[in-house]
């Protein structure tokens, strides 16, 4: 399904939405919080969505229980390095990881900024450790407001050298795009790249909201696309791609069923689809699952699931040069 001579990438994978159940368990007792789970394999069962949720906020909520165990930096920095260790073992080349300083320090008050520099040193010794690249995009969470969002955005420009870029994520239906203006206008200027989550719990209208209000390079689900034609003309014509997550989509009722996931079309119409897992600790997969999804269940060929390997590459916030290493590292193998 995977073709070996071309790299593995992924683009769309929250690290505080990937904290394994035997991590949150070890965590609850180490930091003596209750869990209301006796066992590692109780709380996979707590965390894992079985089948789907009612709608995004519900799915968001599943991923509480790991980032309330999250009682020190320390606690921080082992949930990055584990996400850089999963995916190197994943077989993963390239991996874009982000996180949401604030949220991760909110339950128990640390302070943002301390999180920040632990997410940056766990990846550090974790790709000293694994030999798999690794980027770090900053996340606004919406859903804690516009000024919470601003201290959030200054926590992440306080490491600007570190992250290679900005996303909006959470309530995309209840803090459109508009709001959220001025702090993407700053997080150009320091030359971040821009993702958005976009098109997933809201319309069109949010995609191009994010494209013209904020400078969005790439779109986070993009689903709703598939509803307007000169949205999708534009993204191809333009090469801002679409971070599909088809079994997420799934869960969280943006699509019905994944069968009618709407990257195919995407595919045929030139966008640059990219597949990622969005939140593998609480979806309970890894990309080779999402790879076998768009194959078997989407019904992508050969060449549609090379191709999403190609826009994997080529829609990465890296240089032309890290691009052309990672080409070169998957043909020798
Ligand atoms: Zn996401």
């Amino acid at each position: 399904m995977l073709n070996a001579s071309l790299p593995l990438t992924e683009l769309h994978r929250h690290l505080d939405g990937n904290i394994r159940p035997n991590t949150i368990w070890e965590l609850s007792q180490k930091n003596g919080l209750a869990i209301g789970a006796k066992s590692p394999k109780d709380v996979a069962d707590l965390v894992y969505i079985k089948d789907k949720t009612s709608d995004l906020l519900a799915f968001l909520e599943k991923l509480d229980t790991g980032i309330g165990m999250l009682a020190t930096l320390d606690d921080c920095r082992r949930v990055a390095y584990e996400n850089v260790e999963d995916a190197f073992n994943e077989g993963l080349d390239y991996v874009e990881l982000r996180f949401s300083p604030l949220y991760m320090a909110r339950t128990h008050n640390l302070p943002t900024v301390d999180v920040v520099d632990a997410v940056i040193d766990g990846i550090n010794q974790g790709t000293k450790n694994f030999p798999v690249r690794c980027q770090l995009i900053g996340i606004l969470s919406r859903t804690f407001g516009v000024q919470s969002c601003a201290k959030e955005l200054a926590a992440l420009l306080s490491h600007k050298d570190s992250l290679c870029g900005l996303d909006l994520a959470g309530d995309e239906l209840n803090f459109p795009a508009e709001q959220f203006r001025a702090l993407f206008a700053q997080a150009r200027d320091v030359g971040w790249n821009i993702t958005v989550h976009a098109g997933e719990a809201a319309g069109p209208e949010s995609i191009w909201d994010a494209i013209n209000l904020l400078g969005a390079q790439r779109i986070g689900h993009g689903v709703a696309a598939i509803r307007d034609n000169k949205l999708m003309d534009y993204l191809a014509k333009h090469h801002i791609g679409i971070e599909a997550c088809p079994t997420s989509n799934f869960q969280t009722g943006t699509v019905e069923n994944t069968a009618q996931h709407p990257l195919k079309t995407f595919l045929s119409r030139g966008i640059a689809v990219t597949l990622s897992t969005d939140d593998p600790g609480v979806s309970a997969i890894d990309i080779q699952h999402e790879y076998k999804v768009a194959a078997e269940v989407i019904g992508l060929n050969k060449k549609a699931l090379s191709q999403i390997q190609i826009n994997g590459v080529e829609q990465s916030f890296t240089t032309e040069d890290e691009k052309r290493a990672l080409y070169a590292l998957a043909r020798a193998r």
